[in-house]
């Protein structure tokens, strides 16, 4: 689900804060957004107008190289959002299908490789999104960078959680309900 790719998206502010405190945290709001940037693509062809498992990746490793070469916020904060959103996209492949009940897995669409101009298969590691091994990690990731980051981040990663219980709770009914 969208709130463990944005917490999962905090993972790479963790490379800046031992250098600079205070742009780690513009660096884990950037990478949070980075990790539910892709996903807004929900109501267009979701996982493949915004997911580019090749496309961001590149983008990535050149604005790692940038910000390496030269550390702005404005740059540190470009590669958090890239770097997010590739592994947004590529964990993708590690989730369950498209369909409307993806834990029937009916659906063969896990992300869309514009390179091979094809569908990635759903690998279902993690068998659908808000499924209970979707909140595991969700809480995996989240709990440990509370004790990181300062109250800002984590009011953001424990507003991401609470909304990643609640998607939990309720995904089934959604589907119906939708
Ligand atoms: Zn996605």
């Amino acid at each position: 689900m969208a709130t463990t790719h944005a917490a999962l998206g905090v993972l790479p502010a963790l490379v800046v804060l031992p250098f600079d405190p205070a742009l780690a945290v513009t660096s884990a709001y950037a990478g949070y957004a980075g990790g539910v940037f892709p996903d807004l693509d929900l109501y267009l062809e979701h996982r493949k107008t915004l997911h580019h498992p090749e496309l961001y990746p590149a983008l990535a490793t050149l604005a790692a190289l940038v910000a390496l070469a030269y550390p702005t916020p404005v740059s540190v904060a470009v590669a958090c959002f890239l770097v997010s959103a590739a592994l947004h996209c590529l964990t993708e492949v590690l989730g369950g299908g498209l369909g409307r009940k993806p834990w029937i897995s009916d659906d063969h669409r896990g992300v869309y490789s514009h390179l091979g101009q094809r569908w990635l298969p759903p690998r279902r590691v993690i068998p659908y999104d808000g499924s209970p091994r979707d909140l595991a990690l969700c809480v995996i990731v989240t709990v440990p960078l509370l004790f990181v980051f300062d109250v800002r981040v984590r009011w953001l990663l424990l507003g991401g959680l609470g909304i990643s219980v609640l998607y939990t709770v309720f995904r089934k009914r959604l589907a119906d309900w939708v």
